[in-house]
């Protein structure tokens, strides 16, 4: 159990942040791809946070929902969690990123990341992992993807 699906079965209210396709993808990089559980992600954030009705919120980005929770849903892979909308606000004039956009675009996005050494980027989520060997047994930490599912820069 990653630390954000460990946290969201805690806790009852959450935010939930909407990225433009022109925001800056070091905050996808700060806020996905490193976990909790190892750094506090609002401390050097690339982007203002901002505590609204008791929940951080990455401001500098489209916009954001504030939500509780009103239903858990277990799945074999993963679980859903419905929130019912008590708070939000749109922040800027501009285009949501949607995941498919994400996929098509990773590699412009996270190009900085793969200028150095060699690295291996995460087919599933875009995820790069920074060094010349990648253990077999490699899990992405960010979406579970074996080995198998990361290709060479
Ligand atoms: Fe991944």
């Amino acid at each position: 159990m990653n630390f954000t699906d460990e946290i969201l079965h805690k806790e009852k209210r959450y935010a939930l942040s909407i990225f433009s396709k022109h925001d800056n993808p070091e905050i996808i990089k700060h806020f996905g791809f490193q976990s909790s559980r190892d750094v506090n992600k609002y401390l050097n954030s690339p982007s203002e946070v901002e505590v609204i009705k008791g929940v951080p919120v990455v401001k500098g980005m489209l916009g954001y929902l504030i939500l509780e929770k009103v239903n858990t849903i277990e799945n074999d892979t993963h679980t859903v969690f419905i929130g019912k909308v008590i708070d939000g606000d749109i922040l800027k004039d501009d285009e949501p990123m949607t995941y498919a956009y994400y996929q098509e675009h990773k590699d412009e996005l996270m190009k900085d990341d793969v200028s150095n050494n060699t690295s291996y980027v995460c087919s599933v989520c875009g995820y790069i992992y920074q060094e010349d060997v990648i253990p077999d047994d490699y899990i992405c930490p960010v979406c579970g993807a074996s080995k198998d599912k990361f290709f060479k820069k």
